[in-house]
Formats: C-alpha cells, structure tokens, sequence
C-alpha cells in the first residue's frame, strides 16, 4: 500500500473577506480589509468593527 495521505480540507473562505467597519470620527460604514482599517472619508483609524 502507498501512501497517498487523505483527501485535506483546506478551507479559505475567510481570507479575503472584508469586515464592516464604522468611523467613529465621521460615522462612515465602510469595508475594510486587513488589521489596521482606516476610514476612507477622513483617513481615521478611529474605528469600531460593526
Ligand atoms: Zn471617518
């Protein structure tokens, strides 16, 4: 018998999803990718994920 290894489950749904985010300094929602989201209408890292 050869070893082949199972069948892996990878599963990559989540990698490039975006998170919602709200500014807390102009109440912008907007979608951001990565750990440090920054608001695109005033450039604030203010922000609260929603
Ligand atoms: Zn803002």
């Amino acid at each position: 018998m050869c070893s082949t290894g199972g069948p892996i489950d990878v599963e990559l749904d989540e990698g490039l999803k975006g998170k919602k985010y709200r500014c807390n300094d102009c109440g912008a929602v907007f979608e951001a990718v990565g750990r440090h989201p920054v608001c695109p209408s005033c450039q604030s890292e203010n922000v609260t994920e929603v």
